[in-house]
């Protein structure tokens, strides 16, 4: 038997055990930051197995690093688990998959590292849905995923295929103070904040005709005042602003936080702007370790979409899977779980991710990973590549930011 037979069959062996330990963890969603249960069921499984393990890396007490070593430390190969579930919904995201496939992957192949050089490594990233505070686990522990030579992960979706886009987000509050008073007897004696909060929404407004087509910017009221009566003398709203690059998203940024100062001089209000989450960075593209992909799906018999059609696809959430593509090469495999568009974080997908499809989705999913990250350990040359790759598309993103 070749190696990638071996690995694909320890994945077989290991099925039912995968699919308990992805099945729990759809069944008890815990939110971000709160991932007790399922960081040390997937850390447990690979302690049993003979990976290090090292929990509340980077002060994240749910966040955890797993190490597996073959004849020599390099290269590193790190397959990324996420874990985290969403308010009210569940595994609308199917997290549990992504989780329970990174450590199948790794355990598989941790079973013919002593034949090979390198190390496998398995990250546990916490909170990667961004509506909790400080959400982006991989932004906090990119340090220590940074020290890996390629990163690979799983989501799974509605086809086969890769992640070819994603957009850079900031995450912000921005709040103003005021003065409450008679919003009738004493009007003139009240400073504002609501209104002043109102004039950021119009100047926003007013900036996006003069931005470029890939930036957004969306924003809700949070606090608009006690009474109509009373003059507001708080007011807040909360924003993600995204934008292809991270470069041009820093620029938008900065605008934004420009109508907001405007607001505060022309209504005498005092401004606070506050970022909520870490910024996430577009996600980089690397066709070399896409191609290795997709050579691992038609060896499991599954087609994958063409480079153009998924090129053609827009990615237009955001992810801190970004941040680690900027400085490792990095692929998000997509392996179908619902039917062609069924939207993410829905109903649907959270049933979905914890039945006979999700399933088939983590087995193949585990499969695809560890082939992958096989086809890297037996031929560091493409480690190379998928690394020279990066670094000129970084140049060239560099270059289009500028224009
Ligand atoms: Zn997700």
């Amino acid at each position: 038997m070749d190696l990638k037979q071996i690995v694909c069959s320890v994945i077989d062996e290991m099925r039912d055990r995968l699919i308990e330990i992805s099945d729990t963890i759809h069944r008890n969603p815990e939110l971000g930051f709160r991932e007790y249960k399922a960081s040390k069921l997937l850390a447990g499984e690979l302690e049993k197995h003979g990976f290090q393990v090292e929990m509340g890396v980077s002060n994240l007490p749910t966040a955890f690093k797993a190490v597996f070593k073959g004849k020599t430390e390099k290269p590193k190969i790190a397959f990324l688990a996420e874990y985290d579930a969403l308010p009210k919904l569940g595994h609308a995201c199917g997290h549990n998959i992504i989780g329970t496939a990174a450590i199948g992957a790794a355990i598989a192949l941790s079973k013919v590292m002593s034949d090979l050089n390198g190390e496998i490594m398995v990250f546990g990233t916490p909170a990667e849905e961004g509506y909790v505070e400080n959400a982006g686990g991989k932004v906090l522990m990119l340090d220590e995923i940074a020290k890996a030579d390629a990163a690979i992960m799983l989501h799974p979706s509605d086809a086969n295929y890769v992640g070819y886009s994603s957009l850079a987000r900031e995450a912000f509050r921005i709040e103003f103070f005021g003065k409450a008073a008679h919003a009738a007897g004493a009007p003139h004696k009240g400073v504002n904040a609501l209104e002043a909060l109102i004039l950021t929404f119009v100047s926003i407004n007013a900036l996006r005709q003069h931005l470029k087509k890939d930036a957004m910017i969306h924003g809700i009221i949070e606090k608009g005042g006690e009474a109509p009566n009373i003059v507001p003398d708080y007011a807040s709203g909360r924003f993600y602003a995204r934008a292809a690059s991270i470069e041009y998203l820093m620029e938008v940024v900065e605008k934004i936080k420009k109508c907001a100062e405007g607001a505060a001089l022309q209504t005498g209000a005092s401004m606070k702007f506050t970022k909520t989450a870490n910024t996430y960075a577009n996600l980089i593209p690397n066709d070399t370790l896409i191609e290795l992909v997709r050579e691992n799906f038609k060896l499991l018999g599954v087609e994958m979409e063409s480079l153009d059609e998924i090129r053609k696809r827009k990615g237009l959430g955001s992810s801190d899977f970004g941040n680690v593509s900027q400085v490792v090469p990095s692929v998000e495999v997509r392996v179908a779980l619902v039917p062609s568009g069924t939207p993410g974080h829905s109903v649907e997908f959270a049933e979905a991710a914890g039945s006979e499809a999700g399933h088939r989705a983590l087995i193949l999913g585990a499969k695809v990973l560890a082939l992958t990250a096989l086809d890297l350990l037996l031929n560091p040359s493409l480690i190379e590549k998928a690394k020279m790759e990066l670094k000129k598309r970084k140049e060239e993103i560099a270059k289009l930011a500028k224009i």
